[in-house]
């Protein structure tokens, strides 16, 4: 006789850091290659005008017909503007630059912080997102309306940070801001995790901080750390994920350690083959 499968949660993170440059969009791109590659079905929702998600995962600008600004305007489904990508069981909605208006155009509209809640109100439940188990939401590099939204729709944000001199003052401002989404508009909003990125194990100031925000953050800091590694920063040219560039190499292990690492802390089984 067979057991009923129990059904797998859906888990929606939002990658946050108002820095720009410190890995959000890498760890969007190759956490979700990661998790895909062990069973989980993931979406990537590209939220930064920038599209550097959905290039590096290989959507040319002419294949975004349908993009996030499309869905946050009230125009489109979120599950229209989502497209298959070369890395089975990921998924992604593309963004482009229209995103940049947006701000502007929700202004007025008193639903402005729950569009994209709104419309991921039946993800994982049917159509092109069916079965889906892992959202990933890559942000602008700034608190923007967008992040906003981001953060309003998430579960938890998982921070990628970069062990630099001012870090731990914007991890102090980002942290004020989800106290400040989850008081106002999404009171389930917790903090996943802070990851570490671009790690070099030779660089002493960035050991200090590495230190220091591990003593600041305790166990929320993941021990998968992800090192600085030439590959990782070739394979967007590519349109790949570096797991699908290059599997072998340090920075496609971080992220394959990290994948198994968040799904550990939730508790979660892995997926059955
Ligand atoms: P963000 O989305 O926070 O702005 P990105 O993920 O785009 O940051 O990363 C910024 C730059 O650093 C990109 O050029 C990216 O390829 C590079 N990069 C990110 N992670 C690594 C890494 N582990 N090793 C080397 N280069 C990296
Ligand atoms: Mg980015």
């Amino acid at each position: 006789a067979s057991r009923a499968v129990p059904e797998r949660p859906l888990r929606i993170l939002a990658l946050a850091n108002q820095k720009g440059g410190v890995g959000k969009t890498t760890t969007a791109i190759n956490l979700g290659t990661a998790l895909a590659a062990i069973g989980e079905r993931v979406l990537v929702i590209d939220l930064d005008p920038q599209g550097n998600a959905s290039t590096g995962l290989g959507i040319d600008r002419r294949s975004r017909k349908v993009s996030t600004y499309h869905v946050l305007a009230g125009d489109s489904s979120l599950a229209q503007a989502v497209v298959p990508t070369a890395v089975p069981r990921l998924l992604l909605a593309p963004s482009t630059m229209d995103l940049l208006g947006l701000e502007l155009e929700m202004a007025s509209s008193s639903d402005r912080a729950h569009r994209l809640r709104n419309a991921m109100s039946d993800i994982g439940k049917a159509g092109a997102t069916e079965g889906v188990t892992y959202v990933l939401i890559d942000c602008p590099p700034s608190l923007n309306l967008l992040t906003i939204n981001a953060l309003a729709a998430a579960d938890a944000v998982l921070v990628p940070m970069q062990c630099e001199f001012f870090a731990l003052e914007g991890l102090s401002q980002l942290l004020r801001t989800v106290e400040q989404v989850r008081t106002a508009l999404n009171p389930r909003l917790t903090i996943q995790g802070v990851v570490l990125t671009m790690v070099d194990p030779r660089n002493n100031l960035s050991n200090q901080v590495a230190a220091d925000v591990r003593s600041f953050l305790g166990d929320k800091v993941y021990e998968t750390t992800i090192p600085r590694n030439v590959r990782v920063s070739e394979a967007p040219s590519h349109g790949k994920p570096v797991l699908l560039y290059d599997l072998k190499c340090a920075g496609s292990q971080a992220y394959l350690r990290l994948a198994s690492e968040v799904i550990q802390r939730e508790g979660r089984l892995p997926v059955a083959a």
